[in-house]
């Protein structure tokens, strides 16, 4: 056991404050990190301010790591001490139903262990995320970073943004000579650009911010269009293959849905405190259109997505924050005003 310096919220109303959280020691298929670098996800703030109504307090969120290596297990042997790795959004899961059999963690039968706010395997203790010191993870949920090391902040991000946009956009087999839209131009959807248009599609770009319109065009899209601008969405109908929907807050589906072609799918990773309002079966019947959801993607999927990534060049766009800063960034997501993921500086805890 050790114990970590971390940033933890107490309830829903409280500001994120200093803690310190118990650390268990490696075990013997265990990698135990220093925390370089911790990507601010929106659904850390659905966390701390209890908006899906099953946080557990002192909450310590952050699933966007990026570590270098401290200690290992003895028989750990894919990583050792000084390796720079990555953790995402799991930590653990059964490792024997059908979707872990099938590299598909996410879904686990049994649960799989979140990284924070979550049951640990085993001895049940509550889990304790990212904006904290140190993690000690198993060996099969921590993934290899190759990035370049002055990179590394802008890394972060992929371990949760970047796979969850990855991931439907391999299960739907984007790519050239497809039309594909991604609605919200945050710390997923800049992602979800970006890793669309290295996959060779026709990227277009949803957002109700038009301010945000010259950053998606250089981040990767061909066209912006303000969904809130009636005339712009409708000269879009029944074109796209394939929406992917980042959008935070509830929403009218229907606006999107009209804008698919026969057989096109709108995928939803969004996941906002309150639901959507039902959308209009006829806008799916008339055109056997599909609505979707996606949850992050598997460790295997994962690696793939880090090194597509390093391939192509791709990192996230960021603003690196302090420890302290936290809260501040909260508020300017809470208004759409992220370009387009903080990344917190663990050195600055
Ligand atoms: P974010 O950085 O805050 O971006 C969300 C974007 O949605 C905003 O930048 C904004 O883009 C748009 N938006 C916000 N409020 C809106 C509104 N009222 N109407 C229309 N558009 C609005 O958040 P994020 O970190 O990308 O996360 C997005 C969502 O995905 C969150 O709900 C998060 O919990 C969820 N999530 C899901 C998974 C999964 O596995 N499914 C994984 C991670 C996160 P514009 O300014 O361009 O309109
Ligand atoms: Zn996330």
């Amino acid at each position: 056991m050790s114990i970590a310096k971390a940033y933890a919220a107490t309830s829903p109303t409280a500001a994120l404050a200093p803690h310190n959280i118990e650390r268990r020691r490696p075990g013997a298929q265990d990698v135990a990190m220093d925390v370089l670098y911790c990507g601010v996800c929106h659904s850390d703030l659905h966390t701390v301010r209890n908006e899906w109504q099953n946080a557990i307090y002192p909450a310590v969120p952050g699933h966007e790591i990026v570590g270098r290596v401290t200690a290992v297990g003895n028989l750990v042997s894919k990583y050792k001490v000084g390796d720079i790795v990555g953790v995402g959004c799991m930590v653990d899961s059964c490792q024997h139903c059908s979707a872990c059999a099938e590299d598909l963690e996410q879904y686990c039968d049994n649960g799989m262990t979140g990284t924070y706010n979550s049951p640990e395997q085993g001895t049940g203790a509550n889990t304790y995320g990212g904006y904290s010191s140190h993690i000690v993870v198993r060996e099969s949920f921590v993934l290899k970073v190759s990035h370049a090391e002055s990179d590394l902040a802008a890394v972060a991000p992929l371990l949760c943004a970047g796979i969850t946009t990855y991931s439907p956009l391999r299960q739907w087999k984007v790519g050239p000579g497809q039309k594909v839209g991604i609605v919200g131009l945050g710390g997923l959807g800049h992602m979800g650009v970006k890793i669309a248009a290295a996959m060779g599609a026709h990227v277009v770009l949803f957002t109700t911010s038009a301010s945000k319109r010259e950053d998606a065009l250089r981040l990767g899209a061909k066209e912006v269009v303000v969904s809130k601008n009636a005339d712009e969405m409708a000269a879009h109908a029944n074109s796209f293959d394939f929406i992917l929907n980042t959008v935070a807050a509830s929403h009218n589906l229907d606006d999107f849905i009209a804008l698919l072609k026969r057989d096109g799918t709108m995928t939803l990773v969004g996941a906002p405190e309150h639901a959507h309002p039902s959308p209009n079966v006829f806008g799916l019947i008339m055109r056997r259109r599909r609505i979707a959801g996606s949850l992050i993607g598997g460790i295997r999927e994962t690696q793939e997505m880090l090194d597509f990534c390093a391939q192509h060049g791709i990192t996230a766009d960021i603003e690196t924050i302090a420890m302290d800063q936290i809260e501040a960034a909260y508020a300017r997501m809470l208004k759409s005003d992220v370009k387009y993921r903080f990344v917190i500086d663990m050195a600055t805890l």
